[in-house]
């Protein structure tokens, strides 16, 4: 059994979704995703959008901020590009049905966050991401050449080795045909098939046992393309938040550093504002400097959290500028205008993911990337807070560009695909297996590839999860396919890319802090950490990715 439309896409964030509105304007479009619609990162997205609007600001300072942060590791063209298209982003986003917050002359209302050097936040309230993925939806929800399915977990991506009586080369060029998914309902995997596939699977937090990431993060589009053949890289760089809520009911609620952006000050538990010690920029640091400042800080006092405090803001303002946040906090009974919030860091936002070049294609013809999932060049070894939604935005766009001008070029001939084939397998999941394998996995992450690394906390973790990932691999073999199945052997082989990547970068820069190699190798290092199939190597800033 199988499904074809021109257009396939994975995952209805905000990647997906925008590159799905613009497809349909061409051709029928197929949205899988694998728990109901608005589950993703983008629905709790809080801060906003980075976008030069402000006469005062320029696309030279927002490039300048970028780049800073990223410390050296960013493709400065992919810069260029989100910066120079973000103005039109935020008024397609508006077209589509975003209400952004304005002032009362209807100027958009802009805030600030960590390592930008100006106000260029576009925002709805502290809820940006659910106020995008929900106009984006209803968009979605009445077009009339878009299917949406929810609850269809992809499994893996269609390529050559899937086609009947031949045997994968490795190192051959190879080409997406679609995927298989699981349809949850019925329980039966089915191929869907397209011309142009795109996976906007978003990001792999809850690899690690504290994240602000909601459930569906479990690295599934980079899992599936580094098993197809695509490169993956820039793994080690993950991005810790600093400040996500320390309370047991919290389950890691974002304190936006839109918070920190209006005048909250980060203290010890007795009351020192100890960001100066660290940074010129204090609380205002970029996010990677913060999150070491408040581990060290941990490590030095043993205390469990830190404090963020708005007790000396307007409580009025506080109230209006955060609803959500200050509602959230309300229900667990901590009051922010009275009393300062319990804060430690978490799992954020994955900088690296599947290799891709300007236009979205990763290294198998027919696959393209955006999101989260990608590693775009955008980022560096460390994301400016809000370019991860622009980015998104700005490189699905160039994605379904892209896939329209191959298209038209070329239409694809499509093989005869097989049906899933799981002769041999059967129902057997064991609940206790998986989740005791994943809370494992999530906390040797934690405890050895956290904040701070070294040589041997990695080799220990990838000794430990390697042998656990066989484990799954060997059960997965003989076992008919569930999602909880499928997601648990996707976290165990990107915490491996993870850890590997870890261990190949001999040098500390960004969000990848290592003790046995603390300074940074412009001569060594200046390149993507890339891996494929089993091989690590260094792509170099300096050679152009094309693919
Ligand atoms: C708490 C929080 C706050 C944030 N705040 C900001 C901010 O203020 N500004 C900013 O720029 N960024 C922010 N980010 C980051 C930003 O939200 C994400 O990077 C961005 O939303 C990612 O979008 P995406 O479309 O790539 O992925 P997502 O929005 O995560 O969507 C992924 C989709 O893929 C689906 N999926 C995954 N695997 C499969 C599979 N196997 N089969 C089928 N479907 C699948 C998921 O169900 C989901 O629909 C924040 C992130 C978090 C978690």
């Amino acid at each position: 059994m199988s499904h074809q439309s021109d257009f396939l896409v994975v995952g209805s964030g905000i990647a997906g979704l925008s590159f799905a509105l613009r497809a349909a304007e061409t051709g029928p479009v197929t949205i899988l995703t694998k728990k109901a619609r608005a589950d993703s990162n983008t629905n709790h997205a809080q801060g906003g959008i980075a976008a030069v609007v402000d006469s005062k600001d320029s696309f030279g300072l927002h490039i300048g901020d970028t780049l800073t942060a990223g410390v050296g590791l960013n493709r400065p063209q992919a810069v260029e590009l989100i910066v120079k298209e973000s103005p039109e982003s935020v008024r397609e986003l508006e077209k589509w049905g975003v209400s952004f917050t304005r002032k009362d002359k209807g100027v958009l209302d802009l805030g600030r966050e960590g390592g930008h050097s100006m106000n260029r936040i576009v925002h709805v309230k502290d809820s940006t991401g659910m106020a995008m993925e929900q106009a984006l939806l209803d968009r979605v929800r009445n077009h009339p050449r878009i299917e949406m399915l929810e609850e269809h977990v992809c499994v893996e991506i269609i390529t050559e080795h899937h086609l009947t009586g031949r045997k994968r080369v490795p190192g051959e060029k190879t080409h997406c045909w679609g995927v298989y998914a699981l349809n949850q309902k019925k329980n039966e995997v089915v191929a869907y098939l397209a011309g142009a596939t795109l996976l906007a699977t978003g990001g792999v937090g809850r690899v690690y046992l504290h994240t602000t990431n909601p459930p569906i993060a479990t690295g599934d589009g980079i899992a599936m393309a580094y098993r197809a053949g695509a490169m993956t890289a820039d793994l080690e760089f993950m991005q810790f938040h600093p400040t996500a809520l320390f309370h047991p009911e919290g389950d890691s609620f974002l304190i936006s550093e839109a918070v920190r952006g209006f005048g909250g000050i980060l203290r010890t538990q007795d009351g020192e504002a100890f960001m100066k010690r660290y940074h010129a920029m204090a609380d205002l640091a970029p996010r990677d400097v913060v999150a070491r400042a408040i581990d060290a800080e941990l490590k030095k006092s043993g205390d469990d959290c830190v404090f963020l405090d708005v007790t000396h803001l307007k409580p009025d303002q506080v109230r209006s500028h955060f609803p959500h946040i200050h509602q959230k906090l309300l229900s667990l009974k901590i009051d922010m205008t009275r009393e300062m919030i319990p804060v430690v860091p978490a799992a954020h936002y994955m900088c690296g993911g599947v290799l891709t070049d300007l236009e979205g294609r990763s290294t198998i013809e027919g696959l393209y990337v955006t999101g989260e999932a990608a590693c775009t060049g955008v980022h560096g070894a460390n994301r400016l807070a809000s370019n991860s939604l622009l980015e998104a935005v700005v490189f699905s766009k160039q994605a379904f560009l892209s896939a329209v001008r191959t298209l038209e070029k070329s239409p694809p001939k499509m093989p005869e695909i097989p049906e899933w084939n799981d002769e041999g397998t059967f129902d057997q999941e064991e609940w206790v297996l998986i989740s005791h394998d994943q809370r494992e996995i999530r906390r040797l992450m934690w405890d050895y590839v956290g904040i701070v690394r070294s040589d041997e906390r990695l080799e220990r973790a990838n000794r430990r999860i390697q042998l656990i990932a066989d484990e799954i691999e060997e059960f997965y073999k003989k076992t008919k396919v569930t999602a909880a199945l499928l997601e648990l052997r996707n976290i165990s082989c990107v915490a491996l890319l993870i850890i590997r990547c870890a261990l190949f970068r001999k040098e500390s820069r960004g969000l990848h802090y290592t003790t046995d190699y603390p300074n940074r190798d412009d001569v060594r290092w200046l390149g993507d950490s890339v891996i494929q199939e089993n091989r690590t190597f260094l792509w170099p800033l300096a050679q152009e990715l094309m693919f």
